[in-house]
């Protein structure tokens, strides 16, 4: 059972679906893992289409009328429903994830004990990535411009503000600079996303910069 969940603001825009990609598979894999945001999240959406159902109808002008008639002509392609997943089966990415199926994925060396594949999302605006941390290992110090969510999907971490487990949402803003250290019976898996570039903070790490395309400060 997860320990960190998002906040009320990440979970309202996750339901809303007003959520950069990115940062909506990070919760979704939450949900995952915790009844309670999963039931959070349902409510949400069932406040949100009893707000539309109550929204006054608005008054449209003609021409809007005249184009919905017009694309009624258009010839429309059929759809096929034999490659649809069940409507609330999760996407693929999350699927694949969730079976803990990643290690043919393309890894980057960080460090000696740290590796990152970065996973696409088709979100431009938020780098999507694994990260694996050998047991007892730490990503060095750093700080970024903007959000960093953080879930863990295998082993756990600890930081200077607590430790995380299988499940946790972990999320971080641009002044927090920290420094996330494995625990020692395992490798740690989590997912990374960011809204900014990453930017280590400890001079010797500075030389990986260039796997991380950051630009140097
Ligand atoms: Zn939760």
């Amino acid at each position: 059972m997860a320990n960190y969940h998002p906040d009320t603001r990440l979970l309202n825009e996750y339901s809303s679906g007003t959520l950069p990609l990115a940062q909506s598979v990070c919760v979704s894999l939450h949900l995952n893992y915790c009844d309670q945001c999963r039931r959070a999240h349902q409510q949400l959406q069932q406040l949100g289409s009893a707000l539309f159902e109550e929204m006054a109808p608005q008054q449209v002008d003609d021409s809007l009328l005249r184009t919905v008639m017009s694309r009624l002509d258009d010839e429309v392609q059929p759809l096929s429903y034999q490659s649809t997943p069940a409507a609330d089966a999760p996407p693929p990415l999350i699927q694949r994830l969730m079976r803990g199926d990643y290690e043919d994925l393309g890894w980057e060396k960080v460090t000696s004990d740290v590796r990152m594949s970065r996973l696409r999302t088709g979100d431009i605006d938020n780098e999507f990535a694994l990260y694996h941390i050998r047991a007892g290992a730490s990503i060095p110090r750093h700080t970024h411009k903007g959000t960093e969510l953080t879930l863990v999907l295998e082993g756990g971490f600890s930081d200077e503000e607590g430790h995380y487990e299988v499940g946790d949402f972990i999320m971080r803003d641009a002044e927090q600079q920290h420094s996330p250290t494995a625990t020692r019976d395992r490798d740690c898996i989590c997912i990374g996303v960011l809204d900014a570039p990453i930017k280590f903070t400890d001079w010797k790490y500075r030389v990986v910069n260039p796997f991380l395309k950051i630009q140097p400060s």
